[in-house]
């Protein structure tokens, strides 16, 4: 079946890496709380756009980490979402509200869509409590979960262990030995690695040329 591109790779990208702002979100949750008609327009945008890419990092995280392993490799293809109970849980309740709708075309093809929930591009779309806020936003970043997930360019999602920047590639790699960096910090780990092991084999010799006179005393 061909892939349907629901979502571009570049929206996804966008939220995911937007300059965070922990205290002014915090700030703005507890004057949301108090007080729904204090907060502007342009701060309830801020509101749902900080918690709609909180929710997308989280389910994006806890997705990417099921491609992670214990010996420090990553498989981009072996990502899975029945190895994340709370993510699959999400994505499972998503599309009970919002199913995919299967349509057959006349010439035999099949034409696969889901339902996305509108765009609040405006700010006056945005609901006025944080709970509306907060609920508008979940809702949206579940819509891009599920759209991420029947793309063709998932497999190419990473995350910079360095940096904490998402990515996406073109062409991954079906196994990282060592996790998967952006470009500059790939460089910057080989160099690193590279000291690194350079290090422990001066201090595997000077080991070996201090126990060989001790192993051969009788
Ligand atoms: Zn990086």
């Amino acid at each position: 079946m061909e892939h349907l591109e629901f979502v571009a790779a570049e929206t996804i990208l966008r939220i995911l890496n937007r300059v965070r702002s922990e205290k002014t979100f915090e700030r703005l949750v507890r004057k949301s709380r108090y007080s729904n008609e204090s907060v502007k327009p342009e701060e309830r945008q801020f509101l749902f756009n900080e918690s709609l890419r909180r929710f997308l990092a989280g389910h994006i995280d806890g997705w990417l980490h099921t491609g992670y392993h214990g010996d420090g490799s990553e498989t981009p293809y072996q990502r899975s979402l029945a190895k994340t109970e709370k993510t699959r849980r999400a994505v499972e309740s998503y599309l009970e509200s919002h199913p995919f709708q299967v349509v057959a075309r006349l010439d035999d093809g099949i034409n696969l869509s889901i339902t996305p929930p509108p765009e609040p591009s405006k700010s006056a779309a945005v609901g006025t409590s944080w709970a509306r806020i907060e609920a508008q936003s979940k809702e949206r970043a579940d819509f891009l979960f599920v759209a991420m997930l029947a793309s063709g360019w998932k497999h190419g999602l990473y995350k910079c262990r360095l940096c904490k920047r998402y990515q996406v590639l073109k062409k991954p790699r079906r196994r990282y030995k060592y996790k998967m960096f952006c470009r500059p910090h790939h460089q910057a780990w080989s160099a690193r690695g590279l000291t690194k092991r350079r290090r422990q084999t001066a201090k595997d010799a000077l080991r070996l040329r201090t126990a060989v006179p001790a192993a051969d005393t009788p």
